[in-house]
């Protein structure tokens, strides 16, 4: 995703700017701007919502078939989502979620209308007879109403295009896909395919995620546009786009790219689009084959600035390079590529692909996706550039939270699980110290959890047993505290040496670092502890590699 924490970016940017030219001292600002930072408690809606409570882990889901019709002029949504799923344990009820804006019409079992407790978005289905371990049910939810629109893009819109045609779209991750589906809402469990069809007045094109299997008319006005997902599916990733589209199509190997814009904005997309080649072709190149190949990958058009939803990953970049017409990272890297087809489609491997289990460990989503970005840079455009990008990212971050939130809350992590995320990961690569060994680490990685939904810690172990090594104190410095390590530096210049150490939270944080001539650098193994070394290097001469590890360094 990419949109509305940035919105929230350049708010803090202004609060903070404020605060300095009121307190005429750097240093005030940063306390008062820092003190405002405490995260709210969370409300009984984002317990139920982010908790992986009782009567969610004792169901496993299978499928939806999710069957809507959408009356643009009434501005409501109608249907049901067929929800198929297997019994983990013996039980009368299972948890379900809805936006309290929608009514539930009625929840069947077969033929068997079944009651329900509604708790704020939650929806509690109970059973008259004890479903059973092992077995699998499928219950059919009906609902309606006029779905959420909220924040700038979030949740379900009607809108409509320059030309006055509808155009209805769908962003939810942050409030969740209940805020206009029913579906079990939460990141832990995901369906092993799904079908999506939508029904909306002739004339408008529905695209979806998945393969396109047809449409059909329905005698009412109304064609109904079925897509089938072939894949695990995050549900904020499942989307309806409904507008005029004009389609256009290509080819990369066997994968069919498939291209929805309006007619106006052909001739451009066809030329900006053609990014969308080179883009999965270094993603390839780096984890492997795009992981969504039966569905095909698709860009749609949408007036808002994009959003990963799986292999319909949705555009408004404007057909133009940068971000929003803007040298995203200010290093005159970002002008030369469409920031918005090469981060939101980087997110098919991370985010879509390989998943958090819960959202505060989102960093596994952008933290990844923003280093996929640097990436894609040094496949294309060679290393110099992509050094250049990761650290034109540093104005970005803030170290005024950790990056991995609370959990079971549904809580959103701070916008340094992007640029911080992707900082440390380049910093992991100059651990490493071997871009052979980095690039075989961070492919078999993928290989291992693709499909899956994994927290940190998978993360964490699978790097210490691939590497021999502890970086668990690394990952957790980074991840789970504020700062960054600072690398302190005493210099007896009379003598020739020079005290170093890392001033870090975790007190087993051992990072080896390159310092001393640009030229010729030397790779020293600072702990917490106290050290000595002999340098002929003067305390202004004695470099270090900061553009290889995202670190301070305090020289005495
Ligand atoms: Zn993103």
């Amino acid at each position: 995703m990419i949109g509305s924490n940035f919105c929230k970016l350049r708010a803090q940017v202004v609060v903070f700017l404020m605060f300095m030219a009121a307190a005429g001292s750097g240093h005030a600002a940063l306390q008062q701007a820092t003190a405002s930072a405490t995260p709210a408690a969370p409300s009984r809606a984002d317990i139920l919502r982010g908790a992986y409570g009782p009567y969610r882990v004792n169901n496993d889901l299978l499928s939806y078939h999710l069957d809507v019709r959408v009356d643009p002029e009434k501005q409501s949504i109608s249907g049901k989502n067929s929800v198929r799923f297997k019994m983990l344990a013996d039980g009368t009820r299972i948890q379900l979620d809805l936006h309290p804006a929608l009514a539930v019409d009625k929840i069947l079992l077969g033929a068997t209308p079944l009651t329900y407790v509604r708790d704020s978005g939650a929806v509690f289905v109970d059973f008259p007879e004890t479903l059973h371990a092992g077995q699998e049910y499928t219950i059919d939810f009906y609902y309606s109403g006029h779905p959420l629109q909220t924040a700038r893009f979030g949740g379900f819109t009607f809108a409509k295009d320059p030309a006055g045609h509808p155009w209805i779209y769908t962003a939810c991750e942050d409030i969740g896909a209940s805020v206009w589906w029913p579906n079990k809402d939460q990141w832990r469990d995901e369906v092993e395919n799904m079908q999506i069809s939508v029904a909306i007045p002739n004339g408008l094109v529905d695209v979806s995620n998945g393969k396109f299997v047809g449409k059909t008319d329905l005698g009412d006005g109304y064609t109904r546009w079925d897509w089938l997902v072939q894949y695990p599916i995050n549900n904020y990733d499942v989307s309806l786009n409904i507008g005029n589209y004009v389609h256009f199509s290509d080819q990369l190997g066997d994968l069919p790219l498939d291209f929805y814009v309006l007619p106006e904005d052909l001739d451009k997309a066809k030329k900006q689009f053609a990014q969308a080649k080179g883009m999965i072709e270094a993603y390839q190149h780096y984890f492997g084959e795009y992981p969504f190949q039966k569905d095909g990958y698709k860009l749609v058009e949408v007036p808002y600035s994009g959003m990963e939803h799986q292999s319909a990953v949705t555009y408004g970049n404007h057909f133009t390079n940068g971000y929003l017409g803007r040298d995203w990272t200010g290093v005159g890297v970002s002008p030369k590529f469409d920031f918005i087809i090469i981060h939101e489609s980087g997110h098919e491997w991370f985010g879509n692909s390989v998943s958090a289990a819960d959202r505060s460990d989102m960093w596994i989503h952008e933290g990844w996706t923003t280093y996929l970005e640097v990436l894609y840079v040094e496949y294309t455009f060679g290393h110099e550039d992509a050094i250049k990008y990761v650290n034109g990212y540093k104005p970005k971050v803030q170290n005024r939270e950790p990056i991995i939130a609370e959990r079971g809350i549904a809580a959103t992590p701070p916008q340094d699980m992007y640029f911080k995320g992707a900082l440390f990961l380049n910093t992991l690569r100059s651990v490493i110290n071997d871009d052979a060994r980095w690039f075989a680490l961070i492919h078999d990685f993928y290989q291992h959890f693709k499909y899956q939904n994994i927290m940190t810690e998978d993360v964490v172990a699978y790097f210490n047993q691939q590497t021999g090594m502890n970086l668990t104190p690394l990952f957790d410095q980074y991840l789970r505290h504020t700062a960054i390590p600072t690398l302190e530096l005493k210099f007896n210049e009379a003598e020739g040496t020079v005290d170093f150490r890392w001033q870090a939270d975790e007190p087993d944080f051992a990072m080896p670092i390159r310092v001393g001539k640009k030229t010729d650098w030397q790779i020293i193994q600072p702990t917490t502890y106290w050290q000595t070394m002999k340098t002929p290097l003067k305390k202004n001469e004695f470099d270090v590699a900061t553009d290889l590890y995202f670190v301070n360094v305090s020289k005495q």
